[in-house]
């Protein structure tokens, strides 16, 4: 991202984003309650539109009015807070959906990439149930299968863990964790300075707009040098 600009009406969320992310690289993104993070992710799924700036994937401008957004998503992953899982279909045909409609996969195939995904994140023997027959952090490992089973150049995570039972958040994220050894790029915001310590490479702490701070977990969290940064420590930790 360089230079994105985005505002809602009067209030500019986004004034002049700069961010890097390499291949295999896991940068969360850390800050106040309306600081931006979610409008950060949501305009690089292309979920919002920028008004200023650039956001390059793999060297591609994909904030150019003129490439493809269906195409461009479709090398994206995204999963939210809310699940947001079909109810009214079973497991496997929510993750087998977006190979079948967006990457025009046959069924046979798709279904056994997403029997497989399935297996990837612990729910191999769920694939018949109904969402709302799984725990919540069941329901985010299918939401990840979703997004994963679509082979994304890029993970981009929102909350993923906030609307989950204490006990069912050490699942989800031992499953990003592992998704991180194995190479790969994920872009998260949480609140969750476990897994921050943990699992990132970098970490991005938004304020007033912008990138406020960076670096590895040490420096940022161990050692802010903003006294921005260390004030929101303060008050989260
Ligand atoms: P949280 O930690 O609570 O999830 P956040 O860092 O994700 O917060 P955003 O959701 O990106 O913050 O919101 C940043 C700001 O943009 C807020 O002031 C919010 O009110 C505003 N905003 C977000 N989406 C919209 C929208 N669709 N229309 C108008 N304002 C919006
Ligand atoms: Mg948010």
């Amino acid at each position: 991202m360089q230079g994105v600009r985005k505002a809602f009406g009067t209030n500019v969320v986004l004034d002049g984003v700069d961010l890097d992310v390499d291949a295999h690289r896991c940068v969360v993104l850390i800050g106040a309650s309306g600081s931006g993070k979610s409008t950060l992710l949501r305009t690089v799924d292309l979920l919002e539109d920028v008004d200023d700036g650039v956001i390059l994937l793999d060297g591609e401008d994909i904030t150019d009015p003129r490439r493809d957004a269906d195409a461009v998503r479709a090398r994206m992953g995204m999963v939210f807070q809310a699940f947001n899982l079909f109810p009214h279909m079973r497991v496997l045909d929510n993750v087998t959906l977006a190979s079948r409609l967006v990457h025009r996969v046959p069924r046979r195939e798709a279904q056994e990439r997403a029997h497989a995904m399935l297996e990837r994140v612990g729910l191999g023997a769920r694939a018949d149930a109904f969402p709302d027959e799984l725990s919540g952090g069941q329901q985010q490992r299918v939401a990840i299968a979703r997004a994963l089973v679509t082979s994304p150049r890029l993970m981009l995570l929102d909350e993923v863990t906030s609307a989950l039972d204490p006990e069912l958040v050490g699942e989800v994220l031992d499953l990003l964790g592992e998704l991180k050894a194995e190479g790969m790029t994920m872009v998260v915001a949480t609140h969750e300075m476990g897994f921050a310590r943990h699992v990132a490479d970098e970490v991005c702490y938004l304020h007033a707009g912008t990138v406020h701070e960076r670096g590895t977990p040490e420096q940022v969290l161990g050692d802010p040098q903003q006294p921005r940064t260390r004030e929101f420590l303060r008050r989260i930790i």
